[in-house]
């Protein structure tokens, strides 16, 4: 299992990098909005352990499965392209975009052990 700094570092680089390359194809410009959105989803790196604590080698259940992370990538996909008319909403889209981008993150690394992830 990799542990919780490898989960938060990568989960910190694929969001800054997704969220700078989506705000610079929106607006053509970089932001430190979008870097302190790839910063705070590192906070959200172990979620998929904190629901299902890793206290024994076959921690990994439904919220550490295939099927969630095919949810949580389709959410990410939509919320991705969701352009929202409101700052709350985009404040609320940016945030839930962190939390699903950091849950993909940890469930793909689980995935690439040798126990990888239950199906569902
Ligand atoms: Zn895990």
């Amino acid at each position: 299992m990799p542990n919780a700094d490898v989960h938060s570092q990568v989960t910190v680089v694929t969001a800054t990098l997704t969220a700078v390359i989506g705000q610079y194809q929106r607006t053509g410009r970089i932001e430190i909005n979008s870097v302190a959105f790839g910063l705070l989803s590192g906070a959200f790196a172990s979620l998929p352990d904190w629901i299902e604590p890793a206290i024994h080698p076959n921690h990994r259940g439904f919220f550490h499965s295939w099927l969630v992370l095919g949810a949580v990538g389709y959410g990410v996909y939509q919320l991705y392209h969701w352009q929202p008319e409101t700052g709350l909403g985009e404040l609320a889209r940016i945030v839930l975009l962190g939390v699903g981008i950091a849950y993909g993150c940890h469930l793909l690394m689980d995935a690439r052990t040798p126990k990888s992830l239950p199906m569902f």
